[in-house]
């Protein structure tokens, strides 16, 4: 047993420059990967001991892929890399005067900063929403998220009343951006294609998927072309759409909308919108709409040598082409990662930084098979099966790690040709803390 008070963060002294990097995902990796060990010595502490695949976390949630085949060890990925430092460990401030990140088990100095923590889910404020909603940010929210569908349908094959049965069988995905998009079209496809073979006693015709968005279409940041091919796919699938609509309250049981209509569901998957993940000891005034404030060079507003990159940054005015800020996706963390690696050895040399110019490769959306949507760099616009090959060929490219990509390919052509979801188990039951009936009735099955 590890004694708290005993503990420590064990990095060695250096005589070089040491960078920290909090934040193991899409931007800090880049910046790690990208920095000279003969200039750095480079710490990077993440609250995970891995780096996740985030565009493919709803096919975790939807039973399709295992977690392991979307993320990688961080410790692996840098395995061949000098004087690199991995603690997992969270963070829980910075202080900038003393240029020290602060840990619960202890204090490490740095020479540059760089945070790299993403974002987390927004609930604008609905308390009573979070509470019962399902997030869909970590990979213990896919996971929670895989045994809540699979839970609803063991209980809704066994329970003799119609009404609890079909709020089992109703799912709401609120938010129509690519992750809700995403999440319905799995759940529509799961019931063409798997559910009617695992459950012969129930009738699907009363399964209900529900997207909610609160704009005037389907993925709003894509254009519009895209928005109606997608809003179409889905229509074709079986999802029942409602636009401009916003969720008032939820309960665990019934989703009011704020038009009045209210929806029975034990399901309520929240992809409504992110901020931020920030971290104590950044200023207030460098904070704004939950994101921290950069320069052109990612460099924090007020700050010197402490950078914030990907979702986390807010780069207002910085990016001729982006001034109100880069979009929410990997690609410009990855991209800021690079640059900012570059530009810390710019610095070292005490030469001029270059500023970030982010170069927007297009955006992707997947419905369901052979039904995608890309917008691609000069205004080439993809749907069908051209979208979904380019979908499939971009997802196994940029995932990290031959073995998940091995992995994810050999899963996504055996259910191609099976129509197949291989990872339909229950290993961890979900329940709610407050379901107190629900956790006897698991305690008496012996199944937790
Ligand atoms: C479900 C989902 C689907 C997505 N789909 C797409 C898509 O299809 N295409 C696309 O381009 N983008 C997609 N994105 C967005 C994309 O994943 C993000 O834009 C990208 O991950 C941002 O990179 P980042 O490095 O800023 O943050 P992240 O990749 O989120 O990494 C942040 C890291 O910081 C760590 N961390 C946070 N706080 C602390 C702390 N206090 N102490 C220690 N560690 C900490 C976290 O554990 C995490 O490892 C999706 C995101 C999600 C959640």
């Amino acid at each position: 047993m590890l004694e708290f008070d005993k503990l420590s963060l064990n990095v060695p002294p250096t005589t070089k420059k040491r960078v920290i990097i909090i934040g193991g995902g899409f931007g800090g990796i880049n910046v790690a990967l990208n920095l000279d060990s003969r200039d750095f010595q480079v710490v990077m502490f993440d609250k995970q001991n891995y780096h996740a695949f985030w565009p493919l976390l709803y096919q975790v949630a939807t039973a399709g892929l295992e977690p392991d085949s979307i993320a990688e060890p961080l410790r692996k990925l840098f395995d061949d890399k000098d004087d690199f430092h991995f603690r997992l460990v969270r963070v829980t401030g910075v202080d900038p005067v003393e240029k020290s990140v602060q840990t619960l088990i202890g204090d490490l100095h740095y020479d540059y900063l760089v945070v790299a923590t993403g974002s987390k889910s927004n609930f604008f404020g609905n308390a009573q929403v979070q509470k019962y909603a399902f997030p869909l940010k970590q990979m213990t929210d896919a996971l929670n998220l895989r045994s809540q569908l699979l839970q609803c349908f063991e209980q809704a094959s066994i329970t003799r009343d119609l009404d609890v049965q079909q709020s089992l069988l109703n799912f709401v995905v609120v938010g129509g951006g690519p992750t809700g998009v995403e999440m319905a079209g799995s759940i529509a496809e799961m019931r063409t294609h798997v559910l009617p073979n695992d459950y012969p006693g129930l009738d699907f015709s009363r399964m209900h998927i529900y997207l909610v968005e609160g704009l005037d279409r389907v993925l709003p940041p894509m254009d519009p072309e895209s928005s109606e091919r997608a809003h179409k796919y889905l229509t074709e699938l079986g999802v029942e759409i409602r636009l401009k609509t916003l969720v008032d309250t939820y309960d665990g049981q019934t989703v009011v909308l704020k038009n009045g209509e209210q929806l029975k569901s034990q399901t309520l998957i929240w992809a409504a919108g992110v901020t931020g993940s920030l971290i104590d000891g950044i200023p207030a005034e460098s904070i704004e709409r939950g994101r921290v404030l950069v320069d052109e060079f990612n460099q924090i507003k007020g700050l010197s040598n402490v950078f914030a990159i990907g979702d986390l940054a807010y780069m207002k005015g910085g990016d001729p082409e982006f001034p109100n800020g880069h979009p929410g996706v990997a690609q410009p963390a990855i991209q800021q990662g690079q640059r900012l690696a570059k530009n810390l050895g710019q610095l070292m040399r005490n030469r001029e930084m270059e500023p970030f110019r982010y170069f927007n490769k297009g955006n992707l959306a997947i419905v369901g098979r052979n039904r995608a949507v890309a917008d691609l760099p000069k205004g080439v616009h993809l749907g069908g099966f051209m979208a979904w090959a380019t979908w499939l060929f971009v997802h196994i490219f940029y995932l990290i790690g031959f073995r998940s990509k091995l992995v994810v390919l050999s899963n996504w052509i055996y259910r191609f040709f099976t129509y197949q979801r291989g990872t339909r188990l229950i290993i961890r039951p979900f329940v709610r803390k407050e379901d107190i009936k629900q956790q006897e009735f698991l305690v008496k099955n012996e199944m937790v």
